[in-house]
């Protein structure tokens, strides 16, 4: 890092007309693309990014609330899914987190009420079977068939599947507080195709590419960053810089010195191996679900793409050693994987303590990562973007707007990092010393207090963390339920219910879901329609 006396033109608000961004993984394409796609020519981007210097791409999982993204670049399923070996996701399916066996899902479908009461509560007062999954939504029956979420013809299942359950009769039973229909899908895909996809779309539309090491950053008087140097290029200058270098945060933590919060006391899991793993889809099902299977010292990922899989362990290195746990990986996958290299990743779990400093935003892993399990990385990209865009920078004195966006960023982190602290500490698998340090490790106060309450009233609006991050309350809920660690009780008010209303809502989901099962076709034979046509 230099010294520059040349000032940034960030100084006149409502002049940010330029924009750097320095890294073209999925972070920095995916900023590119969206800044186009909302600014036009009234705005420079370049995206500078180093031909040595690798980006993370193992198949990636995402949120329903990726659609947007695609939405506002004005891109339908069939322009870009082909191009990153895309397939639908209908939730996150946990196995062996309870015991071995056990599977449960977390779908993308909200969870209905009856009588004020979550079905949750009602289930626990009058469990129709052992899977609370099952009885409560419909998507656990076309995750566990294997079911797309879009018919052979291509239309799509309605949004808020369970609104439609028998026709939506009961004037007794409401979406309550558990309101806003769920998108009922996400997406699998090859992140690092995503990115080669959307360099096509950003310089389609005038971005700036240029393949280059960023080898220093200067910065002027006040500390902000007034031009990048590069190997071959020479030097490049914007009015705001994004920080899309991956792990290094080579802005936002090198050049400008912003402290890192580590998240590793909560979360252990540090260290990744990866495989990509070619295999014949068409002949073996493409489950609509990542998979997180837990393991002796953390979980395996498998996301089914198409014409292969994308699958690895996470776990914390001070349980086990980067040999075993490939060596662990490779027994999973099986003999598919003997020949394929494996991918060790070193993982930074935290976030950086402001994302946007001076005239620095990092956007990505290099603002911060919380372990992949709920696929949040990517979901962490779009919702950083929507709001850079929303707190758009006018000039050098936007502490205002600076201060929200970062407030903004560091609650979302913060809230997903609730979330996963309790799929460990609420699994109910204890059976080796990963696992039991997981119910005594330190968990955030605030969750440890959530908990004690929701031992007797199930998670609703006013017992989860209370800023958006992406996670509604039933997300808890289908955790609590389903890793089944923590004792819960149901409302004492529903053993002086009627519990009429309660039974027509749980037959209601077992019918539209065998319904369904039987009229959507699996992903293999919707991708083989689709190809036809
Ligand atoms: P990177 O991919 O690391 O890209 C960094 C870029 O910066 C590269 O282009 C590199 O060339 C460039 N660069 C670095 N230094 C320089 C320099 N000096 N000069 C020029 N260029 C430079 N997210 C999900 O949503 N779902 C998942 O299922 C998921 N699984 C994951 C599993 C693992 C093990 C890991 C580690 C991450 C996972 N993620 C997941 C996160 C997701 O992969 C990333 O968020 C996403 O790929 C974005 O990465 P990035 O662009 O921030 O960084």
């Amino acid at each position: 890092m230099t010294k520059s006396g040349a000032a940034a033109n960030l100084t006149d608000p409502g002049k940010t007309k330029s924009v750097v961004i320095v890294g073209g993984g999925t972070a920095g394409w995916m900023t590119a693309a969206y800044l186009k796609a909302a600014f036009g020519d009234r705005i420079d981007v370049t995206v500078v990014e180093s031909a040595h210097i690798g980006s993370i791409g193992v198949g990636e999982a995402t949120f329903s609330d990726i659609r947007h993204f695609f939405e506002f670049l004005r891109l339908e399923e069939s322009d870009w899914m082909p191009a990153c070996n895309a397939t639908y996701k209908l939730g996150v399916r946990f196995e062996d987190w309870r015991e071995p066996g056990h599977h449960f899902y977390h779908p993308f479908e909200q969870l209905g009420s009856v009588d004020g009461f979550p079905l949750s509560d009602w289930w626990l007062r009058m469990p129709q079977s052992s899977r609370f999954d099952r009885d409560c939504f419909v998507m656990a029956a076309l995750c566990d068939a294997e079911r797309s979420p879009r018919y052979a013809d291509g239309t799509p299942l309605a949004q808020g599947v369970f609104e439609n359950v028998g026709g939506g009769q009961s004037a007794r039973s409401n979406i309550a507080e558990y309101q806003g229909a769920q998108f009922p899908y996400a997406y699998h895909f090859e992140a690092h195709l995503l990115a080669k996809f959307l360099t096509k779309y950003g310089t389609d539309r005038g971005v700036k590419h240029i393949t280059d090491n960023v080898v220093d950053v200067a910065l002027d008087e006040q500390g902000f960053v007034s031009h990048v140097d590069t190997a071959e290029n020479g030097r490049l200058s914007g009015d705001l810089y994004i920080d899309c270098t991956g792990f290094r945060a080579l802005l936002l933590k090198q050049a400008l010195g912003e402290p890192f919060v580590s998240f590793q006391d909560t979360l252990p899991n540090n260290s990744a191996v990866a495989l990509q793993v070619p295999m014949d889809m068409e002949r073996k099902a493409i489950r609509p679900c990542t998979t997180a299977t837990a393991q002796d010292a953390g979980w395996i990922w498998t996301i089914p793409l198409i014409s292969r899989i994308g699958t690895g362990y996470v776990y914390a290195d001070e349980y086990l050693s980067a040999e075993d746990a490939e060596k662990t990986l490779r027994e999973f996958v099986g003999p598919e994987a003997a020949d394929i290299p494996a991918n060790h990743i070193k993982m930074r779990i935290g976030r950086s303590e402001r994302s946007w400093v001076k005239n620095v935003v990092g956007i990505g892993l290099a603002a911060g990562f919380v372990e992949p399990l709920e696929s949040t990385g990517i979901f962490f990209i779009h919702h950083a973007i929507e709001q850079i865009v929303r707190y758009f920078p006018g000039g050098r004195d936007d502490d205002v707007r600076r201060d929200a966006f970062n407030r903004s960023i560091e609650h979302v982190m913060e809230g997903v990092r609730e979330f996963l602290c309790l799929h460990y500490v609420g699994a109910k698998r204890a059976d080796n010393q990963y696992w039991k340090d997981t119910k005594t490790r330190k968990i955030p106060d605030a969750l440890a207090e959530r908990i004690e309450i929701w031992k007797h009233k199930v998670p609703d609006s006013e017992s989860v963390y209370p800023y958006y991050h992406g996670l509604p309350p039933y997300s808890y809920n289908c955790i609590l339920l389903g890793a089944g660690g923590i004792e819960v009780k149901h409302s004492p008010a529903l053993d002086l219910a009627d519990p009429t209303a309660a039974q027509v809502e749980f037959d209601r989901i077992r019918l539209k879901a065998d319904k369904l099962v039987q009229e959507l076709p699996s992903q293999n034979e919707f991708f083989a329609a689709m190809r036809a046509n």
